[in-house]
Parts: structure tokens; sequence; C-alpha cells
């Protein structure tokens, strides 16, 4: 497991996993063919959540697959949005003020 963001920036970082996950209950479809191959068709999906060193935060979901092809669900990535880094400066002192107000 690497960050993408921070390969795609350079950046090296650790990856930890988070404490969010999440699997569905639903059941899976176990058999022999006709040729007496196993299959495994697993309709459950499962949800990880990750974070790395440079504070990238993301979730993976993924299904099952099995030896013939079958795909139960294509691996999703979907990344969380860090908090802006920059501070948001207000454009007068009196936008300042009215913030203090309140
Ligand atoms: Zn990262
Ligand atoms: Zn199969």
């Amino acid at each position: 497991m690497i960050c993408e963001r921070c390969k795609q920036q350079g950046l090296k970082s650790r990856v930890y996993p988070d404490s969010y996950g999440t699997s569905t209950a639903m059941l899976s479809q176990v058999y022999y063919d006709e040729e007496g191959v196993h299959h495994r068709h697993d309709l459950n999906t499962s949800t990880r959540g990750f974070y790395c060193s440079q504070g990238h935060r993301w979730y993976v979901t993924s299904g099952g697959h099995c030896g013939c092809g079958w795909v139960g669900h294509p691996t999703e990535v979907k990344w969380v949005d860090p908090e802006p880094s920059e501070p948001i400066v207000a454009e007068t002192t009196e936008d300042i003020y009215e913030v203090e107000k309140t």
C-alpha cells in the first residue's frame, strides 16, 4: 500500500489503516462448476480507511473476485480532501470584527 497522492508528488510517507471499516453482509456463491473448477462469487463489499503521514486520507472499497474473472465490485478509491492548509484571511478588518463579535 502506497499513498498515490504522495507518489504523484514524489513524497514518501507511511500509510496507516484507519479505524473506519465496513463490510456488507450479503451471500456469497461458492460452487464447483461443470469442470470441477472452484468459484467463489462473493457479493460483499468492504470499505477500509487509510491515512498517510503526509496527511492524505482515503477509503478503498473493494468486492469479491474469482479466478474465472468474475468481479463483484470494482475497487474504488475515494479521497478525502484535506482541510485548506492556508488560513482563511478576512478581506477587511470589518470582517474580522464581525467574526469576533459573534
Ligand atoms: Zn500521502
Ligand atoms: Zn467464478
